[in-house]
């Protein structure tokens, strides 16, 4: 007898026909001889518009109410699901985050998995419970509600595979598996039999929302085999993520994505000396405002000064109008210049190491569509590129036809793929 981790996304869970359908899926999995826990999102756009809801009252809401605030969203789809499990005749009980032992860090919005205690989780288990738990929450000192980030219950459902053991942390969702990019803006994207941890990491990073990004991280720590599949097709076995030692590479890029969430904060001016970046990167940070591409221009003005840019998501964005004086004052820049008409544009695959050319090949793509590169950064398995909102669609299909996204399987394991 197996244990098997479900998690169940938004639109899988949009109403009650498809919570019963998921109700259908989990007990499948139990038939089969397996022990579940199963995680659920909020209902189709209801997070969303529990944040728009708080809009309508205020513009700066503390975070802690907006964790109290779109926890609920989480607690409603358990519930039911546990109910539409209970009303085919199998024992289900749905658990909070907090309930389910899921402590984070104490910060609001965007806190981190510290530890799980699965006790509780555990305890029903034996006693032949099929568990469901509120994906997105978990709680802090005092008892505090906390949510991991938009897109989180990812996380909840990994981070619990690694805490419970199990075999294995199937993410269902309303494509077919990991795509060589999305397959709503690239309508002959393919989809991929198996994609790396790291590949995946990276791909999530610059914007495949289809896996929240820690929850990569914590499958890779714990080698978690996890697949992505789609909740409207049961049979499909979707995408293997697997250790990146286990693959072979016939295609440098095996995925592509854009991000249209982020801008671009330019300072000005700022003295060529020791310390400033230090002090503007440090104010951001106890803000807890992350920064994603950072570049510095060369000093050869005779003020001997720097411009330095960087971007920080759009949800930043009022955090950061509260300390745009107090960036200047600390090291005197003479401006701020923000530019919301950016989108990051990346490649990625575990093929580009030890294959020169593939930046360069990346820039003259652009290039031959007459996209000027705002910002460009790099990794080891990565590459990105900073261009205007109007060329994103141009620039994915030109980079996906370039690097053969849109053509057959990509990436290849070495043997067979391991059975789950
Ligand atoms: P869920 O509600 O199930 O968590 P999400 O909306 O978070 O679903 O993630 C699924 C979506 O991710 C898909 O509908 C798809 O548009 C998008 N997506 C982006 N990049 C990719 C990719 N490379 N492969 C598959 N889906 C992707
Ligand atoms: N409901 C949350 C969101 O929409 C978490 C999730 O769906 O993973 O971001
Ligand atoms: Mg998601």
């Amino acid at each position: 007898m197996g244990l098997i981790v479900q998690k169940f996304g938004g639109t899988s869970v949009a109403d009650s026909e498809k919570i019963k359908n998921v109700a259908k899926a989990v007990i499948k999995e139990k038939l089969n001889g397996n022990k579940i826990v199963a995680v659920v999102s909020a209902m189709g756009h209801t997070t969303d518009n529990l944040i728009k809801l708080s809009k309508e009252i205020t513009h700066r809401p503390q975070d802690r109410e907006m964790d109290m605030l779109m926890s609920t969203g989480e607690i409603v789809s358990m519930s039911l699901l546990a109910m539409a499990i209970n009303e085919l005749g199998f024992k289900a009980i749905s658990l909070t985050g907090q309930q389910a032992g899921i402590r984070t860090e104490n910060s609001h919005l965007k806190a981190r998995i510290l530890n799980i205690d699965p006790k509780r989780i555990k305890k029903h288990l034996n006693d032949d419970y099929i568990v469901i738990v509120a994906g997105f929450q978990g709680y802090c000192d005092d008892n505090e509600i906390t949510t991991l980030g938009r897109g989180g219950s990812d996380t909840t459902a990994v981070a619990l595979a690694g805490a419970l053991k199990a075999d294995r942390c199937d993410i269902y969702s309303d494509v077919e598996g990991v795509y060589t990019t999305d397959p709503r803006i690239v309508k002959t994207a393919q989809k991929l039999e198996v994609i790396s941890y790291e590949e995946m990491l990276e791909l999530a990073r610059v914007g495949a929302n289809v896996l929240h990004p820690r929850s990569v991280e914590t499958a890779k720590l714990y080698q978690i085999p996890m697949r992505v599949r789609s909740s409207f097709k049961l049979e499909d076995l979707g995408t293997l993520i697997i250790g990146v030692e286990e693959m072979e590479f016939s295609r440098p890029v095996t995925g592509l994505a854009s991000d249209s969430s982020q801008l671009r904060i330019v300072i000005c001016d700022v003295k060529d000396r020791p310390g400033n970046a230090g002090k503007i990167f440090d104010i951001l940070a106890n803000k807890n405002i992350s920064v994603d591409m950072i570049i510095q221009s060369y000093a050869r003005n005779q003020k001997n000064t720097n411009d330095i840019a960087f971007t920080i998501s759009t949800e930043d964005f009022s955090k950061f109008e509260e300390i745009k004086e107090e960036l200047i004052n600390a090291i005197s820049a003479s401006d701020i210049f923000i530019d919301e008409d950016i989108v990051k544009v990346s490649i990625v695959g575990a093929g580009m190491i030890d294959r020169p050319g593939i930046a360069a090949k990346m820039f003259n793509i652009l290039a031959q569509k007459e996209i000027n590169i705002k910002m460009i950064s790099t990794s080891e398995i990565k590459i990105s590129c900073l261009i205007e909102k109007k060329h994103a669609q141009t620039a994915v299909n030109a980079l996906a036809e370039a690097f053969e996204l849109d053509g057959s399987t990509i990436a290849d394991v070495k043997g067979d793929l391991p059975s789950l």
